[in-house]
């Protein structure tokens, strides 16, 4: 599977000067497209071409400067057509569409393997700048990292944060063949995504769920960060501005790192139990519960989508399988008697089923109907004569 590989560079001053006057070029090249009014690909090839070239970069990174501009025009049109910037004519539309695009100076630029190599004996990469090919810049490494690197092909990412150049290396990484869980509910880890509890699991005593993703210290702290995040917003003044940005960062590689953990947790568990993961398609997570407003803020703030990716990733590098199902009523139906309606869930909390009476956690519950789900939707993948797989729908419809 595709994995990257994060280095740090660490070039002379006047490595230091190349990378940053290349990585600079496109902002450069962005103004002559704007002032000149090209926009597609290939009208930037045809007329700025010779002219990036002469700047020192050799064919293939020329190439690729010229693309990350138009793509970014391309990019900017569709949000002026979909009206992402206010009407035709108004003030913020026209000031957007009279400026030329501008990349974030960390922005990543792209280089294939006739860009960049990789001299792996001396840990120095070799690469096309505005100072034409610079060797021996250096980067610093992890014994693990430099073994994956020695196996690496593709493309690499040039970019400059906080003060440094990394490259993001992509490289493939052999994973084991899943292993096939026992055949029946019990052999999936059900895993309910949700606002107060970030992750409830089958495996999970609903009276004693982990307080470390829980509606404790989690949502406190989520919580408090949005509150301070609405105030710094208010103030709008550049010091704000500034402190906000900290801020966000800082709550990135927090959500980063319970998001880690958890996910860590979850394929351990499922792993030396030899089950599989069954997880809800996030894409409708955002439809499934109707929120509060506060508490829509902390669902979009969160990195579910992250989170996921980390679960799925972890898994395959594990060799757990995992199933992804349909969300639809997996928190209205009884994981006891298959009963569905959304009286069922009487809090957010409790769920009492309305047919067999049978009284739970509504996320231990929906975790249950997850891994069951997961259950069916593995055995239709895995048979010729495929199973439904679709959640009972709800009654009276
Ligand atoms: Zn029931």
């Amino acid at each position: 599977m595709k994995r990257i590989v994060v280095v740090k560079l660490v070039p002379r001053p006047d490595q230091f000067a190349a990378l940053e006057a290349t990585l600079a070029l496109c902002n450069e090249v962005a103004g002559v497209a704007q002032s000149m009014r090209l926009r597609s690909r290939r009208a930037l090839q045809v007329a700025l071409y010779p002219r990036v070239k002469t700047r020192g970069l050799s064919a293939q990174p020329a190439l690729h400067v010229l693309r990350k501009v138009a793509d970014a025009y391309t990019t900017r049109q569709g949000n002026l057509t979909n009206g992402n910037y206010g009407r035709p004519g108004s003030t913020r539309y026209t000031a957007v569409a009279d400026a030329a695009v501008k990349f974030r100076p960390h922005a990543a630029q792209p280089f294939d393997d006739r860009c960049l190599s990789w001299q792996m004996d001396s840990s120095t990469v070799s690469i096309w700048t505005t100072a034409g090919r610079m060797r021996g810049v250096r980067f610093v490494c992890a014994p693990w990292q430099h073994e994956l690197l020695a196996a690496r092909k593709g493309e690499t990412d040039l970019v400059y944060r906080d003060g440094l150049f990394y490259l993001y290396a992509t490289v493939d990484e052999a994973s084991p063949e899943p292993a096939p869980p026992p055949d029946s509910a019990a052999g999936w880890l059900g895993v309910d995504l949700g606002i107060v509890n970030l992750a409830v699991t089958t495996d999970d005593d609903p009276a004693t769920l982990d307080v470390r993703w829980s509606a404790g210290a989690v949502t406190a702290r989520r919580k408090k960060n949005a509150a301070l995040r609405a105030t710094l917003q208010k103030v709008g003044t550049k010091s704000a501005k500034r402190k906000l940005k900290t801020r966000r960062r800082k709550e990135q590689r927090f959500a980063t790192d319970v998001n880690h953990q958890l996910s860590k947790s979850i394929v351990a568990k499922a792993q030396r139990t030899g089950r599989g993961i069954a997880m809800e398609d996030l894409s409708g997570i955002r439809d499934r519960v109707r929120l509060a407003r506060g508490q829509r803020t902390q669902l979009h703030s969160w990195g579910y989508a992250q989170l996921r990716a980390q679960i799925t990733y972890k898994a395959e590098m594990a060799g757990v399988p995992v199933a992804v199902v349909d969300p639809r009523n997996t928190s209205r139906t009884c994981s006891q008697c298959g009963y569905c309606d959304k009286a069922n869930r009487v809090s957010q909390a409790t769920f009492r089923c309305r047919h067999c009476q049978w009284t739970g956690h509504s996320d231990h519950n929906a975790a249950r109907n997850i891994a069951a789900l997961g259950h069916r939707t593995y055995r239709a993948a895995q048979s010729t004569v495929p199973i439904a797989a679709t959640p009972p729908q709800p009654a009276g419809t």
